[in-house]
């Protein structure tokens, strides 16, 4: 699919649940969130359809996401599925990593070939109050199990926030050095009402840079990342910056809620229902969608809030 400014739309990525184990202060309210009525989600059945559908327009790469994906009971046998649509060249999956214990195995034996985990710092106290109820050690027994069961390619990705966790981007890189793993720092975006940072948290990208002189561009992957790499490290540093140097020009995405809406754009209302369709109708609905890719997300700032209307954890990031 081509939309109207010219990109190769390629990539799905699905939301399986808006529910999660952990409440992380930049993307879900305290209180979670008001539980939908079961019959609004999407089904294994309609998320498979939905998969098809897309993989039918040339859709090859799918990134099931959340809510947290994991603590969806039915995960394995969805990414299993998913992996077996003909189209479908590459699963990956992100994830907060805290059941990846219990489950890194059996989503690499399920199909899912690359795995993105969210650690925002490798404080326990500073871990339990950004996510206000996690345990570092989870996390983190979380990503050694992801790394023994030998997935493709780990990412973890780290939201920047100021005050929180600048002062830590060195021990966080020198995360590459220690796992076979990518660390990428993510600008914080601000989202609808998981508002709970101000325009002080907002750190750039190129903080980055500034921290870790030593950091050797590397080449690109042709992904929303510019990459680069700490000396003698396994892996590399990625920087996603959403609001310094949005990367709307070449987006090649669409998502889909667990409730079963297409987001043409992260940042922008406008949504298409597919639920309770059939293939032939969740195709026209992301052609639809699809045409209506905006050129660009909007203002987004710290002072101009994301136009989603939704937190982050109802999109998936
Ligand atoms: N629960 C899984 C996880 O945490 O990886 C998947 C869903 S989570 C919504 C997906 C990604 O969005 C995570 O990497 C998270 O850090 C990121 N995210 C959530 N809110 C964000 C925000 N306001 N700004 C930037 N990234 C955000
Ligand atoms: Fe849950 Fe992921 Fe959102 Fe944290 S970022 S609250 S782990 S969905």
């Amino acid at each position: 699919m081509i939309d109207q400014y010219g990109r190769t739309i390629s990539y799905l990525r699905l939301s399986v649940t808006e529910l999660c184990n952990l409440r992380c202060r930049y993307c879900m309210p305290e209180d979670g969130i008001c539980k939908k009525d079961h019959s609004e989600m999407l089904t294994e059945d309609e998320m498979i359809c939905a998969v098809k559908a897309a993989a039918f327009l040339g859709i090859h790469k799918l990134r099931i996401t959340g809510g947290e994906p994991l603590v969806k009971k039915n995960i394995l046998s969805i990414c299993e599925r998913a992996a077996a649509v003909p189209g479908i060249e590459d699963v990956c999956i992100t994830t907060n990593g805290t059941l990846l214990p219990g489950l890194a195995e059996g989503l690499k034996a399920a199909g899912v070939k690359r795995i993105n985990i969210s650690l925002d710092t490798l404080d326990e106290e500073k871990y339990r109050y950004i996510t206000r109820r996690g345990h570092f050690d989870e996390a983190l027994a979380g990503i050694e199990a992801a790394v023994a069961a030998g997935f493709d390619k780990i990412k973890i990705n780290a939201v920047l926030i100021g005050g929180f966790n600048d002062d830590e981007i060195p021990r966080m890189a020198e995360l590459t050095v220690k796992y076979p793993v990518d660390v990428r720092f993510i600008e914080l975006m601000p989202m609808y009402d998981s508002g709970e940072f101000g325009p002080s948290a907002y750190v750039p990208g190129q903080k980055v840079l500034d921290i870790l002189p030593q950091l050797s561009e590397t080449p690109q992957d042709g992904g929303v990342a510019r990459l680069y790499h700490l000396p003698g490290a396994q892996g590399n540093i990625g920087l996603i910056n959403p609001l310094s140097r949005h990367f709307c020009g070449s987006c090649n995405r669409i998502r889909i809620t667990a409730d079963g809406q297409i987001k043409p754009c992260l940042h922008r209302e406008a949504e298409y229902s597919i639920k309770g369709m059939d293939e032939e109708q969740m195709i026209a609905q992301i052609k639809k969608a699809v045409a209506a890719k905006p050129e660009w997300h909007g203002d987004l700032s710290s002072e101009h809030r994301s136009h989603a209307g939704r937190n982050m954890n109802q999109i998936g990031g």
